[in-house]
């Protein structure tokens, strides 16, 4: 019994995956006029964001991608506001709030021949409070001369104001790489040569036919059994070349070996389970496909659910499904996966070798989808469509609005709502589909979660 303990919890962590982690946030704020859009121009190098010769017309949010000195970032142009709606200095405030809460570093605007105004100070104030890097812009600074005004803005009590000229592109320069220096570190690109082979976790109930199906992957030639680095023998791995690269077969030793009669098996090939998802990057779900779904099936599918891994479901001994029946299962299928519609199948037979040359593109499909990173920019500009057409549910009296969406993370994908006002768990989920649809997510779980602005 000893043998069956799992020791695949305690020492046996994984290599630290590549968490590339989220592109970093700088968002702009400043009174209409100051020169945001010009500044953001410049920063980004281009064109795009139109500038209003119009002083204080209102524009929506709007997100670039921009790259300096080769890294990478988004901007964020909070916008202006209208000039004549009523409560002016609260929403001045409440722009400043918008930008401390989704940004990483902020990127504070004041028009330099203009000074320090009232509503300047109330920017400042939101932002002394809000914890994140501050950048003061001391814009429209054309010339020498004008550096003197400039010093004024200490008195906001935000540092050193620095000046820049986003028309002439003075000092912009200097702007950008005080920026760069605020942004908080990201790891550098990893390389799959340094991540090593993708990790499958092969999971399934006893007698599916796992161990077969790894016999018939690794086929004639000898598998590389490797013993995990500072552990006695278990967990093993096997190392198999599939499609052209390797692949690690995680804790393969608890497939092969034959511990289901034992006492308490099934306490152990669920700790086992959890165990190799744990390690694993993506799992196959071997299912019976002879028999319908059972309880058992269910609770493993859960597990992978609830690691947030890949994944792809094979339907093995397909060879024992008869022709006529065929159809009828896909659609029985269908039914009973629909807590995962969104998992890559395969119907597969481990003892034929029917079909088994499909397990390899759907792994690298969901793997693909798992580590997608949709870029921000990207992001907002499909849901300002989608919600153009298609606007939340008013709650209470009230519209509710997605002011920002970002990708919080990969691998899983998650998105962050920035929201003013709750969204009905029903338009959630509608945001989760339709992104799946337009970034295709196929194998991957995903998450999309709300963060109210009140
Ligand atoms: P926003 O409302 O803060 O986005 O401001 P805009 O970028 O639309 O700029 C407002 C006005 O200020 C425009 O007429 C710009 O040409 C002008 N402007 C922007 N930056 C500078 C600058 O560095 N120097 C000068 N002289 N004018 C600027
Ligand atoms: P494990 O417990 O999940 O590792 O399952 P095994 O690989 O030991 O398989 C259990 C039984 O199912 C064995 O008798 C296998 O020969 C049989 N089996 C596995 N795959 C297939 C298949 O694709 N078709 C058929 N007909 N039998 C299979």
């Amino acid at each position: 019994e000893a043998e069956l303990t799992d020791p695949g919890t305690d020492d046996s962590s994984p290599e630290a995956g590549p968490d590339l982690g989220p592109q970093p946030v700088v968002a702009v704020v400043g009174r209409p006029n100051v020169g945001k859009s010009t500044l953001v121009n410049r920063i980004i190098g281009r064109r795009e964001a139109v500038v209003e010769d119009v002083p204080g017309v209102t524009r929506d949010r709007v997100t670039y991608d921009a790259a300096w000195r080769g890294r990478r970032f988004t901007v964020v142009d909070t916008g202006g506001w209208d000039p004549d709606a009523t409560g002016m200095a609260l929403r001045i405030a409440e722009q400043a709030q918008i930008a401390a809460d989704l940004a990483d570093v902020i990127l504070f605007v004041v028009d330099a021949t203009v000074g320090v105004t009232d509503a300047d100070e109330i920017v400042g104030h939101v932002l002394r409070g809000s914890g994140k890097p501050v950048i003061l812009a001391a814009n429209k600074v054309d010339n020498q001369q004008m550096e003197l005004e400039a010093a004024a803005l200490w008195s906001l009590g935000l540092g050193e104001p620095y000046p820049v000229s986003a028309l002439h592109g003075r000092a912009s320069g200097d702007l950008l790489d005080v920026i760069l220096d605020a942004l908080p570190e990201t790891p550098k690109q990893t390389f799959e040569a340094e991540r090593g082979p993708r990790r499958v976790a092969l999971v399934g109930k006893p007698n599916v036919g796992k161990s077969s199906l790894l016999n018939k992957l690794a086929g004639e030639e000898r598998v590389l059994v490797d013993p995990m680095a500072g552990t006695t023998r278990d967990p093993v791995d096997e190392l198999i070349q599939l499609g052209g690269r390797t692949w690690r077969f995680v804790d393969t030793a608890g497939i092969r070996r034959r511990d289901r009669e034992l006492k308490g098996a099934d306490f152990y090939a669920s700790m086992r389970t959890r165990a190799a998802l744990e390690r694993s990057e993506v799992a196959v779900v071997l299912i019976d496909a002879g028999e319908v779904l059972t309880e058992q099936d269910l609770r493993i599918i859960s597990l992978v659910i609830e690691s947030g891994r890949a994944m792809v479901v094979a339907f093995n001994k397909w060879d024992l499904v008869d022709e006529d029946r065929r159809y009828y299962l896909e659609k029985e299928i269908d039914r009973q996966l629909v807590r995962v519609p969104w998992a890559l199948r395969v119907n597969i037979s481990a003892m034929t070798g029917w079909h088994v040359d499909r397990l390899v593109p759907a792994l690298e499909k969901a793997l693909d989808s798992w580590s997608t990173r949709v870029p921000t920019a990207r992001l907002n500009a499909f849901l300002t469509e989608l919600v153009a057409a298609t606007p939340p549910p008013v709650r209470g009296g009230k519209q509710p609005k997605i002011l920002f969406a970002t990708q919080a993370s990969t691998e899983p994908p998650k998105f962050v709502l920035f929201t003013s006002g709750f969204l009905e768990e029903t338009y959630r989920r509608f945001v989760e589909r339709r992104i799946r649809e337009e970034f295709g997510f196929a194998g991957s779980p995903i998450e999309v979660t709300m963060k109210i602005r009140e």
